[in-house]
């Protein structure tokens, strides 16, 4: 099984012609209300592919926790150990959009900023998924977790923020977008050299780094060399959410056996889909969709 230790949100999308300025009231052209986060996120996308996935992580005893779980759990995530909080509220994503699709986020964490070592637990882990909307005390214990169930430990610093020193040595690979990779390093990178990628990697001492690369593709990176998965040329609707459904098409793979290329391989090509489609988890394809749309 694998188990994601992650965030739960309730997206709120405004669209608008254009973003606010400081001081400014504007009127939405529209609204939509989805289920998000990026646990949530990389859960479904890896259920939807047939990974037996159970999530881990907390929403309010509010109405739009009931919607998050019943969205989840639709697309065949275990939420059995997602806690509902009475006390707080369920973590919202607030997000404006203007006609060119450059947008403007606030996350406001709520309930996900409760979730506890206490409440990372699993009987039945083989790969273990985290990510950092939630506290460092749950990414570390997910680390834990992972180890003393002889699982794998793969960690999407995303959004990012230091490293916690916990996890050095515990994670078996990570996960970043560019723009993650260089806050990582505190250097920028040129990611087109595979000598620049294969310094990141030892820098930053995990056996195994996959970067995203957005329309290029992604990069997996070991100590054996650099593997690259080429962009599916698309024409790109709206790429919110493209990242995390990689990051669980490539655990669904790794978990199902197979190599850390061909997963990344694979997680292009779901990225790409989730990239052609509007929204997040509803971009995301069942292997059955992916394989028509490949075939085209
Ligand atoms: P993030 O959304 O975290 O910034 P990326 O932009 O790197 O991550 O996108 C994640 C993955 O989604 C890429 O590795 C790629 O497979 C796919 N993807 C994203 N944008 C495009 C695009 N314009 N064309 C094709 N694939 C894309």
């Amino acid at each position: 099984q694998i188990v994601v230790v992650g965030s739960l949100n309730l997206d709120r999308t405004y669209s608008l012609g254009r973003l606010p300025r400081e001081g400014e009231s504007l009127h939405a052209t529209g609204h939509a209300v989805a289920s998000g986060g990026k646990g949530a996120n990389q859960a479904v996308a890896a259920s939807r592919l047939g990974a037996d996935v159970r999530l881990v992580g907390a929403v309010g005893a509010d109405a739009a926790g009931t919607l998050l779980l019943d969205a989840v759990a639709e697309s065949g995530v275990d939420v059995t150990g997602v806690h509902r909080r009475a006390g707080d509220a369920t973590g919202e994503a607030v997000i404006f959009v203007d006609d060119e699709g450059q947008n403007l986020i606030v996350i406001s964490p709520g309930a996900n900023a409760t979730v506890t070592a206490d409440d990372v637990v699993s009987d039945d882990a083989a790969w273990v998924l985290s990510g950092f909307e939630i506290p460092d005390e749950a990414v570390i214990a997910a680390a834990h977790l992972a180890l003393a169930a002889h699982a794998r430990f793969v960690l999407n610093p995303s959004p990012y923020r230091r490293i916690p020193d916990a996890l050095a040595h515990s994670i078996d690979v990570m996960v970043v977008n560019e723009h993650e990779l260089i806050d990582a390093l505190g250097t920028s990178v040129d990611s087109s050299s595979d000598t620049a990628l294969l310094q990141a990697r030892a820098r930053l001492d995990v056996p195994a780094l996959v970067v995203t690369l957005g329309a290029d593709g992604a990069a997996a990176v070991t100590a054996s060399g650099v593997f690259r998965a080429p962009g599916r040329v698309v024409t790109a609707v709206d790429t919110s959410g493209a990242g995390d459904a990689f990051t669980g098409a490539l655990v669904a793979r790794l978990a199902s056996g197979d190599t850390l290329e061909s997963a990344t391989l694979f997680a292009t090509q779901v990225g790409a889909h989730a990239a052609t489609r509007p929204g997040t988890q509803s971009s995301y394809p069942t292997s059955d969709e992916l394989d028509r749309w490949l075939r085209g």
